[in-house]
Parts: structure tokens; C-alpha cells; sequence
């Protein structure tokens, strides 16, 4: 009977996962390149988003430079967007990942560097947790580079407590003079 009732519960978020949502949703993205031409590579991420069906690319935060965290190598380029969309949250991250793959992302080894790296850092208010999508992202309170674009957009998200919990953090917010194409 605990078996029972323990398999049943877990559909309901793979349904949410897999499922399309009838209303738009608002969905945070995290975007970082620390490899090649990472503003190029940023930039083109948010146009392919921009045209994912059921999807309006709503805002972009700055852009910021950020050390890589647990990682040698050159400094990340970061930003966040918000989408709103009607794809399901499994949906969004296999076009996320079709993104990375063509900007040539590479996987050799844990937090190695990369040409993109593409979160789903919230896709509305779900809690979800299945073996490939977790949301919230569970890593994105320890972060600056997600913290602070995060707040750009959305200062409701993103409590004092938790900026003052990674104000040690080397980042730096950079001039955005491309964004407004987007949009
Ligand atoms: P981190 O997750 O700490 O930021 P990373 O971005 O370097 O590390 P990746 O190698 O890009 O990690 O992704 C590893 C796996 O994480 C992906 O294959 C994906 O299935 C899984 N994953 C789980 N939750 C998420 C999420 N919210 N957004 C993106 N990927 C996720
Ligand atoms: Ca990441
Ligand atoms: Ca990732």
C-alpha cells in the first residue's frame, strides 16, 4: 500500500513536467558563456528562445562578468531572461539544450568551462523534481551571476538575505546596448 501511494504521487509532477501549460507561463532563464565569442553566443540564445512557439521573450537583465565559481578559466558573461511560454518545463529544456549543443557545448568534466550554459532557473511557482529537469534550479541561491540579473527583472524573486549571502562574490554588471533589438 506505501508503494502504491508513493508510485502515484510521483506522476503528478512528471505530468506538469511533460505537459504543455494552457496558460503562459512566466519562466526565468540562466544564461552564462565562458568560452569564445560569449556575448555572440549569448545574443543568439535569447533570439532562438524569442522564437520558440507559444514563447515572447519578456525582458533580459544586464549583462554581467562574473569569476568562475568551483572552476578555473576565463570569466563567465552572465544574464537572465524572462520568458513567458506555454511549453512544458521538459519541453524548455531539451530546446535549451539543443541551444547549447549548437554553440558547440561541450561536457569533459564537472563546471568545466563552456561555450553556453542555458539554466531553467523557475518556470512559475513549480516545484519540480525529476531525473533531468530540477526547478527551482537547486544551485541558484548560492550564485551573484544569477542573483543579481535575476533581481534586474524581478526584485520580488530575490530577498536581501539572499544578495547578502553572495555580496562576496566577484561580479561585475556591464552595459547591455544590444537588448532592445530583441525585445
Ligand atoms: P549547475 O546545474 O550546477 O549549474 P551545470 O549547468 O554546469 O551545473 P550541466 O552539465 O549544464 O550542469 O547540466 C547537467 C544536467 O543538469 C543536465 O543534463 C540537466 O538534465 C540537469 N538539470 C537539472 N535541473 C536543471 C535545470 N533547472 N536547468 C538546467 N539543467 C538542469
Ligand atoms: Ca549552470
Ligand atoms: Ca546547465
Amino acid at each position: 500500500r506505501w508503494r502504491g501511494r508513493r508510485r502515484r504521487a510521483s506522476i503528478v509532477p512528471r505530468m506538469i513536467a511533460e505537459q504543455g501549460a494552457t496558460a503562459p507561463v512566466d519562466v526565468w532563464v540562466g544564461l552564462g558563456a565562458n568560452l569564445g565569442e560569449r556575448e555572440e553566443a549569448l545574443r543568439s540564445a535569447l533570439q532562438r528562445m524569442a522564437e520558440w512557439p507559444g514563447t515572447r521573450l519578456i525582458a533580459v537583465s544586464a549583462l554581467y562578468a562574473s569569476a568562475p565559481v568551483d572552476a578555473g578559466g576565463p570569466d563567465y558573461l552572465n544574464a537572465v531572461a524572462h520568458l513567458q511560454t506555454t511549453l512544458a518545463p521538459l519541453d524548455v529544456l531539451q530546446r535549451l539544450q539543443a541551444i547549447e549543443q549548437g554553440a558547440g557545448r561541450e561536457r569533459p568534466y564537472r563546471n568545466a568551462p563552456r561555450t553556453l550554459d542555458l539554466d531553467v532557473l523557475l518556470y512559475g511557482s513549480e516545484v519540480l523534481s525529476t531525473p533531468t529537469l530540477t526547478v527551482p534550479h537547486p544551485r541558484m541561491n548560492e550564485r551573484a551571476f544569477v542573483l543579481l540579473p535575476l533581481a534586474d527583472l524581478a526584485p520580488g524573486l530575490v530577498s536581501q538575505a539572499a544578495l547578502d549571502a553572495v555580496a562576496d562574490q566577484r561580479i561585475t554588471r556591464l552595459p547591455l546596448a544590444w537588448v532592445a533589438d530583441l525585445l
